[in-house]
């Protein structure tokens, strides 16, 4: 199969969160089974120019109707870990910004980037089976290609991740007319119509007019659907859920896998978890933790991930005092989303700078985070919602219990090993909790503290059970592939 990416984003040459490292472990693994794969990204001034191999120019003078007039694009090839690359380059402003998101106007930017790479499309008569796009950003593709790009691809099919409801693009319905589509026509409460409807919302666009949608775990297509997590897409999700499901992301098992992992000291597997502690106590020393082992072994409870509300702030800050209150020791490594989030984090590493038991490092580590994973005990993830998350399925790998919250794609990752009905005990991975405050998470944190202190045969096999599952991209690639398929398919029986 033909398959064109495009998004805003692909790791590691661009890369703000997780949509980078799903767009780009997607493509290696379709890439692996031999489909053909290209992505389109917009060349940003400031992406990791080093990751690019074999640069060179694709496409000069593209021009790109808009507003009335054409902006002159030139597209450029590069090679990014094997990938095929399109990085489109317009020659104003949109992508010289020192940032990826952020400006204004966001919507006007990405809106033209999606015209912009189906025109490249068009001109390079390249015609992808399938053209994946992903969260808002791409939201106008689908729309522009069923409404302006018939003539010349009428065969194409649009397949539409959703990575993040909270983030859906609005933007004035004059950028419909500056785009060549019809704002009479779109500007609909079936259509683009914004819940405001004041404005358009381009993942709206995303998800009336393509052939098939999904966003990043079940549970969280669930969410949207039913809950507030929606932000105000449930109803458009119900009427269109024929074409709507869940698909969990995967982990890079070159990455992400403590038996050939560079970045740890010693390497090890189920076979020989017990070299696990040797991470341990590396981890104790680089972060000039005592070790206080003798006489009474102590746990390692870490967070690793953004500090911000969507992942539960309050509760990754409670469960570092609870666990020194239970004579734990606590690691974080977190990079703050804000200033205030930053201030009172920084606050507490101040006032815990000389406590034996404790390290919070207010950074974005990726070599530190490796030895994390391999070297704690139990990970927290509180989140007041997750998408997928890929924090807890990292942990499970490197025998590093999770204990989180059941929302999203953590309640279709972890299995509680005392109260989850839907699995057998030895399929179980770690501890889960409901409710998002302090009783809630201590809930799980004291049963997990006291298996570790009292059963540790039991929490062993638990941490063992948790390195079977196998969460790389082999499962959700043969999803998406079926997904592809189908909507293929329904060409056939057009
Ligand atoms: P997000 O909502 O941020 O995308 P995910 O759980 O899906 O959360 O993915 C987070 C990824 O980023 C994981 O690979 C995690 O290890 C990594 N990560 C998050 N914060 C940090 C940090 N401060 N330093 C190193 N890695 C981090």
């Amino acid at each position: 199969m033909y398959i064109v990416q495009i998004a805003s984003e692909c790791a590691p040459v661009i890369k703000a969160g997780g949509l980078g490292d799903v767009v780009y472990g997607l493509s290696r693994e379709l890439s692996k089974r031999g489909h053909e794969v290209e992505l389109i990204l917009p060349k940003y001034n400031n992406m990791r120019y080093d990751y690019i191999q074999e640069p060179d120019e694709a496409y000069r003078d593209l021009l790109v109707p808009w507003d009335g007039g054409m902006i002159n694009c030139s597209v450029m090839y590069g090679k990014v870990e094997e990938q095929n690359c399109f990085f489109i380059d317009p020659q104003n402003s949109f992508f010289n910004r020192g940032h990826y998101y952020g400006s204004n106007d966001d919507a006007l930017r990405f809106a033209f980037f999606s015209k912009a790479a189906l025109e490249f499309l068009l001109h390079t008569k390249k015609r992808p089976d399938i053209i994946h796009c992903h969260d808002w950003q791409t939201g106008l593709v689908p729309v522009l290609l069923f409404e302006v790009y018939q003539e010349g691809m009428s065969y194409q099919r649009v397949a539409y991740s959703i990575h993040n409801f909270k983030h859906q693009g609005y933007a004035p319905v004059k950028l419909l007319s500056e785009a060549g589509l019809n704002a009479g026509e779109l500007f609909r409460e079936d259509r683009l119509m914004a819940q405001n409807k004041k404005e358009i919302n381009l993942m709206k666009g995303g998800i009336v007019y393509s052939n098939a949608v999904n966003t990043v775990s079940p549970h969280y297509a669930w969410e949207a659907r039913h809950t507030s997590e929606g932000y105000g897409l449930g109803d458009t999700l119900n009427a269109h859920q024929a074409k709507f499901k869940g698909i969990l992301n995967g982990i890079d098992d070159r990455i992400w896998n403590p038996k050939v992992d560079t970045h740890i000291p010693v390497n090890y597997d189920i076979a020989n978890f017990a070299l696990k502690a040797k991470n341990k106590k590396a981890l104790r020393e680089r972060l000039w933790l005592r070790d206080p082992d003798e006489p009474t072994p102590r746990p390692i409870i870490a967070y690793i991930g953004r500090l911000d509300d969507q992942k539960g702030v309050h509760l990754v800050h409670h469960s570092m005092y609870y666990a020194l209150e239970r004579g734990a020791q606590f690691v974080l490594l977190g990079s703050p989303t804000g200033d205030k989030i930053r201030g009172w984090f920084q606050g507490e590493k101040n006032k815990l700078n000389d406590n034996p038991d404790v390290h919070l490092e207010l950074s974005f580590n990726e070599e530190l985070s490796h030895l994390i994973y391999a070297g704690a005990d139990m990970m927290v993830v509180p989140s007041n919602y997750e998408p997928c998350g890929l924090t807890q399925m990292i942990s499970l790998k490197y025998g590093t219990v999770p204990i989180v919250r059941s929302v999203g794609g953590l309640k279709n990752t972890v299995f509680d090993i005392d109260n989850d009905t839907d699995h057998p005990v030895e399929e179980r991975n770690g501890y889960v909790f409901e409710h998002p405050n302090p009783p809630g998470l201590e809930s799980a944190l004291r049963r997990a503290l006291d298996c570790w202190y009292m059963h540790r045969d039991s929490f062993d096999k638990l941490a063992k059970q948790g390195m079977k599952y196998d969460y790389s991209w082999k499962h959700p690639a043969d999803e998406y592939l079926e997904v592809y398929d189908n909507i293929r398919h329904k060409i056939v029986e057009e």
